[in-house]
């Protein structure tokens, strides 16, 4: 499973790697995918940060 984060869309609020701090870092003031593509173990949280996402700026590919 593969993720992106919409740097346009991204506030930097954090909440994303808080949920998930194995899959999304902060190399600058917007969230970014690390890990590409997710592996299956990390998924779950991946996805639950995915739907926490206030701007929705969070997506994946199967
Ligand atoms: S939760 Fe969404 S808005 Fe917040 S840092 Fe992560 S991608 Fe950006």
């Amino acid at each position: 499973m593969k993720f992106t984060v919409d740097q346009n869309l991204c506030i930097g609020c954090e909440a994303c790697e808080g949920i998930s701090p194995e899959v999304f870092t902060f190399p600058n003031d917007k969230s970014q995918v690390k890990l590409d593509p997710v592996p299956p173990s990390l998924q779950e949280s991946a996805l639950k940060a995915e739907a926490n996402c206030p701007v929705e700026a969070i997506s994946h590919t199967s």
